[in-house]
C-alpha cells in the first residue's frame, strides 16, 4: 500500500487503495451482538429470554435509545471489554432470520420525502430513532461541513464505492445534511481518481484531495476543506468548527429516513494483503462473519485489524462486533505482523518532520514512556491524531502511536464545564494543550479549491 523513504531522503507517499469493488453481501450471523458506551445492564428495560424486535427501544422506559439492530431472543446482557480498553454495555441476540419491526415504529420512523420540509428538529428525531449515534454533533453549530467521499485509511473504500453507486441517493443525503446542520452550503472531499464523479455533484463545493494518505482523516480534511479544526467531543466538551461525515454514512441516513427504516447494515471494505473487497454487513455481526465471507480464518500468530493498518486497532476476538464505525477489516499474516521495539530513540528526526500536526513527536514520546505527563500536556499531546506516521517511519521501530494515546488518556484532564461551541472554544481548561487551539500550527496551506 505504500513506498518506504529512499535512502532517507523522500518521506513515504501512502497512496489510498483506488480500485472500484462491487459490494458483495454476508448473510445474516446467527447472533448479534450490539454494544453501547456510556451504558450498563441497568438502562436496559428487556431481560434475557425475552424476543426483541429489530428497531425496538430496548432502554428502560424509553430512555436514550438503545436501538435493536435484529429480530430475535436476547441471551445476554453484560459489560464487555471496549477496543480502547474501557467496557461498554453488550447485549447479544440470537436472530430468528427476517426482521419484523414493531407496529409502532412504523408511525415514529414514517418516511420523509423532503428532508428540508421536515426541518431539523423532525430529522434529528429520526436520525436518533434509526439508531444512529452522535446524532448530537449535527446540531452542535458546525461553521463547516465536509462530506467526505476520501476513505480515513488506505484500505478502505467504502466512502469512494458511495460515490460509484449511489448517484440516485446524493442528492437526499446532502439535503438531510443541509437541514440537520443548518449549513447552506456543504463540501463535497473526493479522490483525485473520481474527479469525474464528483463533477456532477449538485448543491455542495467540490473540493479534488489527491488520494495520498492522511489527506481522508477527518482531521485533515476538517483543515484541508473545512473551517479549520474538527469538531468533536472531549470528555463533556465541545472543540472545533467543521463537521466531517463520511458519504457512505450519510447516504445510509438518507436511505435510513427517507425507507423509514432503521440502520441494520454496513458497508466494510475487507482486505489481505493488497486486495480489498467491500461486503454489506449486520451491523453486531461478529468479524468472524466477515472472515468466513472471505474464505479467510485468523492465523495464530497473525492480526486481525480493525480500520486500517495506519490507525486502527487490533481485535481481541474475532467474535468482536462489526460496529457502525468499522469500515474496514485487514487480515495480516504473522509473517507480515510490524514488530515494535523497546529500543532507544536515535534523534534521527524523521518523526518530527513527518507529522502533520507539527508535534516534536520524538520528545513526547519519552515524556509518556517516562510518565512526565505534565510535559506531554504542555508539548500538545493532546493534537496527535493517531494517524501513525510518525511509528512508519521510524527506525528504532518504537511504539509510538501507543506512547501518544497512552500520554493522551493520563493528559485527558478536560475542564468538563463548556457546553456550547463558543463557550468550549473559550474554555481554555486545557490550556495550551486544548483541541481546539494550536492544531496545524505552521502546517501547509490547505488543498486548493479545485472547482
Ligand atoms: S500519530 Fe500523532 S504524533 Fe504521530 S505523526 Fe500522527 S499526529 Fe503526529
Ligand atoms: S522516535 Fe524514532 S523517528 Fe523519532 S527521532 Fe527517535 S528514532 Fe527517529
Amino acid at each position: 500500500m505504500g513506498l518506504r523513504d529512499f535512502f532517507g531522503i523522500l518521506p513515504p507517499r501512502i497512496q489510498y487503495t483506488t480500485e472500484s469493488s462491487q459490494t458483495g453481501s454476508v448473510p445474516m450471523p446467527g447472533t448479534v451482538v450490539l454494544t453501547w458506551r456510556d451504558a450498563t445492564p441497568a438502562d436496559v428495560g428487556v431481560r434475557v429470554g425475552q424476543s426483541v424486535e429489530t428497531g425496538q427501544n430496548l432502554a428502560r422506559n424509553g430512555g436514550t435509545a438503545l436501538v435493536s439492530l435484529a429480530t430475535g431472543q436476547v441471551e445476554a446482557i453484560e459489560m464487555a471489554p471496549a477496543p480502547n480498553g474501557a467496557e461498554e454495555l453488550a447485549v447479544t441476540i440470537a436472530t430468528a432470520g427476517k426482521d419484523v419491526s414493531p407496529k409502532a415504529l412504523k408511525k415514529q420512523l414514517k418516511a420523509i420525502e423532503h428532508f428540508g420540509e421536515a426541518g431539523r428538529d423532525e430529522v434529528l428525531k429520526k436520525l436518533t430513532i434509526a439508531g444512529f449515534s452522535d446524532v448530537d454533533l449535527l446540531s452542535l453549530g458546525a461553521e463547516a461541513l465536509v462530506i467526505s467521499a476520501l476513505d480515513s485509511n488506505p484500505l478502505a473504500t467504502v466512502n469512494q464505492q458511495a460515490l460509484r453507486d449511489s448517484a440516485d441517493q446524493f442528492l437526499n443525503a446532502v439535503e438531510l445534511l443541509k437541514t440537520a446542520t443548518g449549513i447552506a452550503q456543504p463540501v463535497l472531499a473526493v479522490p483525485e481518481n473520481l474527479s469525474a464523479a464528483g463533477s456532477h455533484a449538485e448543491g455542495v463545493r467540490v473540493v479534488n484531495l489527491p488520494a495520498v494518505y492522511p489527506n481522508g482523516l477527518p482531521e485533515m480534511l476538517a483543515r484541508s476543506c473545512g473551517a479549520g479544526t474538527l469538531l468533536k467531543k472531549v470528555g463533556d466538551c465541545v472543540v472545533g468548527n467543521t463537521l466531517v461525515v463520511g458519504l457512505e454514512r450519510a447516504i445510509a441516513m438518507a436511505e435510513c429516513l427517507s425507507g423509514g427504516k432503521v440502520l441494520t447494515r454496513k458497508s466494510v471494505s475487507c482486505s489481505s494483503g493488497s486486495e480489498v473487497r467491500n461486503l454489506r454487513v449486520r451491523i453486531g455481526a461478529p468479524i468472524s462473519a466477515l472472515l468466513a465471507e472471505m474464505g479467510e480464518t485468523a492465523q495464530s500468530g497473525g492480526k486481525v485489524i480493525v480500520n486500517g493498518l495506519m490507525s486502527g486497532y487490533a481485535c481481541y476476538s474475532t467474535d468482536q462486533p462489526v460496529t457502525e464505525n468499522c469500515d474496514s477489516i485487514h487480515i495480516q499474516s504473522a509473517t507480515d505482523v510490524y514488530a515494535f521495539e523497546d529500543a532507544r530513540c536515535t534523534n534521527c528526526g524523521k518523526c518530527n518532520q513527518i507529522c502533520p500536526v507539527n508535534l516534536e513527536v520524538n520528545m513526547i514520546g519519552r515524556f509518556a514512556e517516562y510518565g512526565l505527563f505534565d510535559k506531554c500536556r504542555t508539548a500538545g499531546v493532546a493534537n496527535c491524531i493517531e494517524c501513525g506516521l510518525c511509528a512508519y517511519v521510524c527506525p528504532a521501530r518504537r511504539p509510538l502511536v501507543q506512547l501518544m494515546t497512552h500520554g493522551k488518556i493520563k493528559t485527558d484532564e478536560h475542564g468538563g464545564q463548556a457546553q456550547s461551541l463558543k463557550e468550549a472554544l473559550e474554555c481554555n481548561a486545557c490550556g495550551p494543550s486544548c483541541p481546539a487551539i494550536h492544531l496545524f500550527d505552521n502546517s501547509p496551506e490547505p488543498a486548493q479549491n479545485k472547482e
